[in-house]
Parts: structure tokens; C-alpha cells; sequence
């Protein structure tokens, strides 16, 4: 995780993550599948990310605060691609009153 995320943890407890079944262990993939709930034949969700509020079983610590990803070797491929700064990261940590400045720095 890039260090501003390793205090945020936000993103993980904002958005449903779903990706190909064919990246879940079932499959020969690397996501654990005791974390992993099953959308449809193609798809799958990591745990938790479909709750109210949303946030990831595979999550850590104190959102906020200090997190860690559990899984971070294995995690999905839209975790791999969620980009520390991108308009969604933004706007997900401005609607938990979080300050952007850090990551700007
Ligand atoms: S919301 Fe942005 S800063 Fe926070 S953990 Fe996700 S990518 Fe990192
Ligand atoms: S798998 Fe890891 S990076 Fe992806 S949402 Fe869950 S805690 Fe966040």
C-alpha cells in the first residue's frame, strides 16, 4: 500500500469489489475464497464490500487511522488498479472528512 493508504483504508470500505471468478482461488486465481461471496457464474465480490456501509473482510485496523490489507499479494485485480489520488480515491475521502493535502505532497 502507498503510506498515505496505510493511514486511509477508505476505498476498502466505500465501493463493491467485484472481479472475474477466474481471479478467485476456486478458480486458479489468488483471491482467498473464504473471502470471496459469489455474484453470478462470471463474477465475484470480495466480503463485505456489499454491506451497509461497505467495508472489505479483508480490511485491517482503523479506517483512518492505520490500516493493512490482509490479502495484499492476492487481492483482486480492481484493488491492483485503484489509484491513491484518482477522482474516486478523492472524492470517497473528502465524503469521510478526510484531508486530500497529504496525498499532494
Ligand atoms: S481512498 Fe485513496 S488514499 Fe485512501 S486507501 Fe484508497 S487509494 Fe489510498
Ligand atoms: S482486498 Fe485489500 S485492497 Fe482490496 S478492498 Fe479488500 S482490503 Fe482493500
Amino acid at each position: 500500500m502507498f503510506t498515505v493508504c496505510q493511514s486511509c483504508g477508505i476505498c476498502c470500505a466505500s465501493f463493491r469489489v467485484d472481479f472475474a471468478v477466474e481471479e478467485s482461488q476456486e478458480q486458479g486465481g489468488s483471491v482467498p475464497e473464504g473471502l470471496v461471496v459469489e455474484v453470478n457464474a462470471r463474477l465475484r465480490r470480495m466480503r463485505g464490500t456489499d454491506h451497509s456501509p461497505p467495508r472489505c473482510a479483508a480490511l485491517t485496523g482503523t479506517l483512518g487511522e492505520r490500516v493493512a490489507c490482509g490479502i495484499y499479494e492476492w487481492r483482486p485485480s480492481p484493488c491492483r488498479e485503484f489509484e491513491a489520488g484518482s477522482a474516486a480515491c478523492l472524492q470517497a475521502r473528502t465524503r469521510r472528512g478526510l484531508s486530500n493535502a497529504l496525498l499532494f505532497e
